[in-house]
C-alpha cells in the first residue's frame, strides 16, 4: 500500500509511474483541492482532474492539463455574451464539471463523486480529495496588497506577479475527507509527490490532522523535490519560495519537508547539495527526477521504492 500526497501535473506524472510498477489498486492519492473554483455555477477541481486525466492517458500532452483532442465550442459561444472565458474549459472537460456539480447538488460528498469519476475512466487506483469541505487558496499580491483567488493569480495573471502571502480560506473548518487519515496510517509507504510545496502540498498539510498523520509516519515518508537546479520545471514554485522567504533550491524544500519526511529524492543536477540536505536531517537520494514520458516516470517510481530499502 502506497499513499501519495499530490498536487497537479508533477504529481500526476509521479502517480502514473507508481501505477506502472505496483498494482494500481495498491495506490491511494490524496489530492489538493485548494485550487478548486466555482465558475458558471460549476465546481471545478483542477488537480483532481489533472490526476484523473493523466492516469487515464487522456490528458492534453502539450498543455499538461485538459483533455487531448479537446474542442472549445462552448467557450466560443460564451464569448458572444461576454461570459467568463479567462479560465478555459473544453467541451468534453465541461462534462466532468457538470457531472461533479450535479452530484454535489444532490448531496454527494466530493470524495464519493471523485471516486465515481475515477471509476468511470476505468482507473483502479484510489483518488481522494484532501477534504470534502470547500477550501480556497487565496493569494495576496505584493504590488498593492490585493487578495485574489488562486486561479485569478495562476491563470488570470499567468503567475507572473510577485506574491506577498498565501492563505487557505476555510481550512480551520475543514476535516480530512473520509479515508484520508486511514490511508496515511495504513500505508506501507507515504510519498510526497513533486508538486508546488506552497500551493499544492501546503494546503493538504494544512487540513487539520493531515500533517500530524504524515509526521507520525516520518520514517516511511519519501518526498521528491519539485525544484531542480534552483528552478521549477514549470510554474511559479521557485519564485514563490523566494517571495515567501524560503530558499529556492532542494535545500529550501528539505527545510520545509524535514518535519515530516525522512528522505528527499533530489535530481542529479543537485548532487552538490546532498551534504547540505543531509545536514537538515533529511536523507538525500540523488537520481534523475525529470519525468518526460512513461518510461522516465516508471524509473522515478522505481527509485522511490528503492529509497525505502
Ligand atoms: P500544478 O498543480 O499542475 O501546478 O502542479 P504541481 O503542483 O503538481 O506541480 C508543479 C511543480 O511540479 C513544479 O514545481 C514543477 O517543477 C514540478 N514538476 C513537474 N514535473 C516534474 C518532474 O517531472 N520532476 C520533478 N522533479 N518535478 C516536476
Ligand atoms: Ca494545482
Amino acid at each position: 500500500m502506497i499513499t501519495a500526497i499530490a498536487g497537479g501535473v508533477g504529481a500526476a506524472r509521479m502517480l502514473r509511474g507508481l501505477v506502472s510498477v505496483v498494482p494500481a489498486e495498491d495506490v491511494t492519492a490524496v489530492v489538493n483541492t485548494g485550487d478548486d473554483i466555482v465558475l458558471h455555477g460549476l465546481h471545478i477541481s483542477p488537480d483532481l482532474d489533472t490526476v484523473t486525466y493523466t492516469l487515464a492517458s487522456a490528458i492534453d500532452p502539450v498543455q499538461g492539463w485538459g483533455l487531448e483532442g479537446e474542442t472549445w465550442n462552448a467557450m466560443e459561444a460564451l464569448d458572444r455574451f461576454g461570459g467568463q472565458t479567462w479560465f478555459r474549459l473544453g467541451d468534453r472537460d465541461l462534462a466532468t464539471h457538470l457531472y461533479r456539480t450535479q452530484r454535489l447538488s444532490e448531496g454527494a460528498g466530493l470524495g464519493d463523486v471523485t471516486d465515481e469519476i475515477v471509476r468511470a475512466w476505468g482507473l483502479r487506483l484510489r483518488v481522494l480529495p484532501m477534504t470534502n469541505e470547500r477550501v480556497e487558496t487565496r493569494v495576496t499580491l505584493a504590488a498593492d496588497g490585493t487578495e485574489v483567488g488562486f486561479q485569478e493569480y495562476f491563470v488570470g495573471e499567468r503567475h507572473s506577479v510577485p506574491v506577498r502571502s498565501i492563505r487557505f480560506h476555510g481550512i480551520e473548518q475543514a476535516a480530512p475527507a473520509p479515508g484520508v487519515l486511514d490511508a496515511i496510517a495504513a500505508a506501507d509507504r507515504v510519498v510526497v509527490c513533486p508538486s508546488n510545496p506552497i500551493v499544492s502540498i501546503g494546503p493538504v498539510l494544512a487540513v487539520p490532522g493531515i500533517l500530524d498523520a504524515i509526521a507520525a509516519r516520518r520514517d516511511d515518508v519519501v518526498a521528491i523535490s519539485p525544484i531542480i537546479a534552483g528552478a521549477a520545471l514549470k510554474g511559479p514554485a521557485d519564485r514563490m519560495l523566494v517571495e515567501l522567504g524560503h530558499e529556492p533550491s532542494v535545500l529550501g524544500v528539505a527545510r520545509l519537508y524535514a518535519p515530516f519526511a525522512s528522505t528527499l529524492l533530489i535530481d542529479v543536477a543537485d548532487e552538490a547539495l546532498a551534504g547540505a540536505v543531509a545536514a537538515e536531517g533529511v536523507r538525500p537520494v540523488v537520481v534523475p527526477t525529470i519525468m518526460r514520458d512513461a518510461e522516465t516516470s516508471a524509473a522515478l517510481a522505481r527509485a522511490v521504492l528503492a529509497a525505502y530499502s
